[in-house]
């Protein structure tokens, strides 16, 4: 879940000056108008979003007792193990908080819900990177009255239950004094509008079942376990409420002849025991290719050499990793007389 302490820096005993005053210096920092760096747009609206709730008394006793500000709560929405720890990674990557929230914006409009895309991807195209372009199907925007709800030519209308604030207020009366006891509205859910001619395309959802393309950039260097976040390429909001965001989980596929291990490679090769003793240049499999390899005379059987290089980009910083290529000895089981003869007069020359 997300922290909005964390998001702002302050302790959870901060005051309301404290928390205006760490927002105001943030929202300095990070506003897209000022910072240019990419993600600076997604991390003010994450600023932002946590100060909405801590800058409000109501909102922030409502996050610190049920960890959430959102009257609806979390849906129980698993996006699997293993991926808590995840560091972010700026702009394309995201940090994660294990649970998708149903946010209601102004007006009970509801946020759609973010989605979960899982992508396997082979080795060979987790060492180049790639473009790729994914089909989803899930809740799109309606066409039709372009996600209002409303038929098109018709607005909707102030709720007259509520009176368009979405709630109702009820004065009780008690021995101990009177209080308000503020209930969301129930005509409207909270919207505080009223659909009196829905859109028929979508019955007044103002969003439909459909698919839609969505072209992402997966960097080389990549690897199982990391997640690349497509903002507002989730389902559509609810009565047009803003759309969630999409997260593609990657898989890289295991490979036949290379083992991996961040960005290096590992490879197990077999060669006779001749070109062990004698040294030799073989030829072993790379990535994106094959490479010479210089097994030097006297190698031991599980000897380990470097290809510096030939391993896969790192993610981060440019460069890339190595391959190893284990070493491993074959002894023939299948020798002539011929040769058998030659090995014994050898032994005897060894005084064996
Ligand atoms: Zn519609």
């Amino acid at each position: 879940m997300k922290d909005y302490y964390e998001t702002l820096g302050v302790g959870k005993s901060a005051s309301a000056d404290e928390i205006k005053r760490a927002f105001r210096n943030l929202a300095r920092k990070h506003h897209p108008d000022v910072n240019r760096e990419p993600g600076a747009a997604e991390h003010f609206k994450e600023i932002n979003e946590a100060y909405q709730v801590l800058g409000d008394t109501q909102k922030r006793q409502q996050y610190d007792t049920f960890g959430s500000a959102a009257p609806g709560g979390f849906p129980g929405i698993d996006f699997g193990e293993g991926f808590s720890g995840f560091e972010g990674f700026g702009d394309i990557f995201d940090v994660f908080f294990g649970g998708a929230t149903a946010r209601r914006g102004r007006g009970g409009r509801e946020e759609g819900s973010d989605l979960r895309y899982d992508l396997t991807i082979t080795l060979e195209e987790a060492a180049e990177g790639l473009e790729k372009e994914l089909e989803i199907s899930h809740l799109i925007a309606c066409q039709t009255c372009k996600g209002s709800g409303a038929k098109p030519g018709t607005t909707p209308s102030r709720c007259s239950t509520c009176g368009g604030t979405g709630q109702i207020r009820r004065a009780q009366r008690t021995i101990l004094g009177s209080f308000t006891q503020v209930t969301t509205c129930p005509a409207c859910h909270g919207s505080g509008e009223s659909i009196s001619h829905p859109c028929s395309a979508c019955h007044g959802q103002g969003r439909i079942k459909g698919r839609h393309k969505v072209k992402i950039k997966i960097p080389a260097g990549i690897d199982s376990g990391y997640r690349l976040k497509v903002a507002q390429a989730g389902d559509a909001g609810l009565k047009g409420g803003a759309p969630g965001d999409l997260y593609v989980f990657i898989h890289v596929k295991p490979h036949a002849l290379f083992e991996r291990d961040g960005s290096n490679l590992y490879y197990k090769t077999l060669i006779d025991f001749i070109s062990a003793a004698l040294g030799a240049e073989i030829e072993v499999p790379v990535i994106d290719g094959s490479a010479a390899l210089k097994i030097p005379a006297g190698t031991q059987p599980n000897s380990t050499f470097r290809l510096k290089g030939k391993g896969l980009p790192h993610l981060r910083g440019g460069g890339h990793g190595d391959q190893f290529v284990v070493v491993e000895i074959e002894t023939p089981a299948d020798l002539t007389d011929e040769q058998s003869e030659l090995l014994r007069k050898f032994k005897k020359l060894r005084g064996e």
